[in-house]
């Protein structure tokens, strides 16, 4: 048994409409915990675990509601495509890469920060491998939570803004220590956020990666329904496409296509953009 809502998936895939707005009246871009929920904030916080994960899996949501900070975790970095990979220095890689974070965020009226942390291969680690993850934690939590205590110090209470954060699907070391130092301070959290789990994207594409990174997210909260939403994209992922050309580093050549920047479904699918927000069982 898990405690998320499959059947509500399905029914969100087969439609192809909005069902967030469908079940509850909202309006995607103000999506909350039930009606009237928390509206744009500048408090609200996307976690990036890389430069580009908000981006490729949140864009088109960030550009909707155009408010809050955009912190990237894990900055520095050596990952780059294309001939120029191996000649680029860890500085001269990271530079760019916060570059083009500065850029996403422009367009997107956030604010930008960055913890300034090695990626996993600059710290030694095979990136999917997930044995080192509780090591990777202790280490990760202290210095993310000093963090989000920092930035949530600028809300504004009873304003409750929206924290972001990786689910983890794709199995990146990186991800997943984010996924789970959040998961571990839930309650402490959510006392301050609304916290929802975001797919990322061009992982959750697949279909079979998206089911194996969402039983994870369930087994790390044992203790909480996941519900998801999703939206569907402004102009069919144009504007979301456009965000994610300016992360030129990323690709050889720029990306033709939205359908690896929308979650995979059984059926068919508009594309669209997802979260789950989580509830504490009773
Ligand atoms: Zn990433």
């Amino acid at each position: 048994m898990t405690n998320y809502n499959e059947s509500s998936e399905d029914r969100e895939g087969s439609g192809g409409a909005a069902p967030g707005r469908a079940e509850s009246g909202e309006n995607p871009a103000e999506f909350g915990a039930g009606a009237g929920g928390p509206r744009p904030s500048d408090a609200d916080l996307f976690l990036s675990p890389h430069s580009d994960d908000v981006c490729f899996s949140l864009g088109d949501l960030a550009a909707r509601r155009g408010a809050g900070t955009l912190l990237t975790v894990y900055s520095r970095s050596r990952h780059i495509a294309g001939p120029a990979a191996k000649a680029a220095s860890v500085d001269e890689v990271t530079a760019r890469r916060l570059a083009e974070d500065a850029a996403f965020a422009a367009a997107c009226n956030l604010a930008v920060e960055d913890l300034e942390l090695s990626e996993a291969p600059l710290r030694g680690h095979r990136p999917f491998e997930l044995d080192g993850l509780a090591r990777e934690v202790e280490t990760l939590e202290p210095l993310l939570l000093d963090r989000i205590r920092g930035l949530a110090a600028r809300r504004k209470p009873p304003d409750r803004p929206w924290l972001f954060c990786p689910a983890g699907i794709g199995g990146h070391l990186d991800h997943a220590a984010i996924m789970t130092a959040i998961a571990r301070n839930l309650d402490k959290l959510q006392a301050i956020y609304w916290v929802c789990f975001y797919e990322e994207l061009p992982y959750a594409s697949s279909v079979l990666t998206r089911s194996i990174g969402l039983r994870r997210l369930a087994q790390t909260l044992p203790q909480f329904t996941l519900t998801r939403r999703h939206w569907e994209m402004t102009d069919d992922g144009k504007r979301k496409l456009d965000l994610v050309r300016l992360y030129a580093s990323q690709f050889a050549a720029p990306p033709a296509h939205i359908a690896p920047f929308s979650p995979a479904l059984y059926l068919a699918h508009a594309p669209h953009e997802s979260v789950w927000t989580v509830q504490r069982r009773s």
